[in-house]
């Protein structure tokens, strides 16, 4: 039964991916050999504990880290580096906290930086505490989160994203805050690969952890995440985190998972990222000179993408009052096939235009998505 058959017979349309590593649509798309990987790791039972303590210190090794954890996805990943962080600052597991002990133990992250993630930091009970506006200057950010620093501040938090509110401080300021006051850094970087080199390099400037997404650029199953950091930290991750009882036995993370995300960081980490970039640089040429002088479109260039990783998109603005961008998407949507499209970074909506991203495209892709905006619009 081929791929698209297997949704098929349960009346679910595949969708073309012109959006991005969004979880809402599958997230990435894990290679063929990270596939048989798994499912050979699936034919055969391994003590887990034993699978984690190698899988772990491979992972690792191979991105230059002291410590690595395959969790069940990034937030859950947050949510269990938060305990990690609270029960060292508490000097008790989790679990053995009473509640005004977690809720008095403070977590500082930028206005900037806030997004819907953090409730996985949030939930556990700690005093997440905003420090900053989105409209002052970046120093006056560093200063505001510098004077929220307290004895029972245990961490700071970073988001890096190309969505970052004005005013955010930049990451290399925030760490030298962090290693200024002796306070973890921990770093929420789910859709920050490519490049590759942020799996070493946000704990390589200092910080405690950073936190990675399995379903976006790593192209692992969607249900892992890769936690990397210093031992001293990690310790309390892996002994609160799964299989053991309590805290982390609800984060379930099976072999197979971690073989497919140890596979897919190996296979990233053979690729040169470069590759990937002429690829997709390729792809937006493709749909740029296509529509290059359309009365009715106008598609242009744009970098980096709405993520901040260092890949082009193509932006599809309307050019004649007669085209309406929100029409086009969801004839798109609802076309056959299905493409699913972004959008314009910083805008909310499609009011303006979308873009066409190449972050999950695969080979052959761009063509049809060409073709069928060409139908649509030839219908106008
Ligand atoms: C996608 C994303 C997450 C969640 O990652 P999952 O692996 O889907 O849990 C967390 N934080 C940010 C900034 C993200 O972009």
């Amino acid at each position: 039964m081929s791929a698209s058959e297997i949704y098929r017979r349960l009346g679910v349309r595949p969708v073309i991916n012109a959006a991005g590593n969004f979880t809402r649509l599958g997230g990435s798309m894990p290679s063929e050999r990270t596939l048989v990987a798994m499912a050979e790791a699936s034919q055969h039972f391994v003590v887990i504990e034993e699978l984690q303590r190698a899988v772990h210190a491979r992972l690792a090794q191979v991105t230059s880290n002291e410590a690595a954890h395959v969790s069940a996805g990034a937030a859950a990943g947050l949510y269990l580096v938060t305990a990690a962080i609270v029960s060292r600052h508490c000097g008790k597991p989790i679990q053995e906290l009473h509640w005004e002990e977690v809720h008095s133990t403070r977590v500082v992250v930028h206005a900037g930086c806030r997004c819907p993630y953090d409730w996985a930091v949030r939930q556990i009970g700690v005093d997440l505490v905003e420090a900053g506006d989105t409209d002052s200057p970046p120093e006056a950010g560093l200063q505001a989160m510098e004077a929220a620093l307290d004895s029972s501040t245990a961490a700071l938090l970073y988001v890096p994203a190309g969505w970052n509110a004005p005013g955010t401080p930049p990451f290399e300021q925030v760490a030298a805050l962090a290693r200024g006051h002796r306070v973890p850094l921990v770093v929420d970087a789910a859709a920050q690969i490519p490049p590759s080199s942020n799996l070493w390099g946000y704990t390589g400037a200092g910080a405690e952890v950073a936190v990675f997404s399995g379903g976006k650029g790593l192209r692992a199953p969607q249900s892992t995440g890769l936690v990397v950091g210093k031992e001293a930290l990690m310790e309390w991750v892996d002994r609160l985190g799964f299989p053991h009882y309590g805290f982390g036995r609800m984060l379930k993370v099976g072999r197979e998972e971690m073989i497919g995300l140890l596979n897919a960081v190996e296979e990233l980490l053979a690729r040169e990222d470069s590759d990937r970039l002429r690829w997709c640089e390729a792809q937006v040429q493709l749909i740029v000179d296509a529509f290059r002088g359309n009365d009715l479109i106008e598609v242009g260039r744009g970098f980096p993408n709405i993520a901040g990783q260092p890949l082009p998109y193509a932006a599809v603005h309307p050019r004649d009052r007669s085209i309406d961008p929100e029409w086009l998407v969801e004839a798109l949507r609802t076309g056959d096939p299905s493409i699913a499209v972004g959008e314009i970074p910083g805008c909310s909506g499609y009011s303006d235009g979308f873009i066409v991203n190449t972050l999950a495209l695969s080979e052959g892709e761009m063509p049809v998505v060409i073709s069928s905006l060409e139908r649509i619009i030839a219908t106008q």
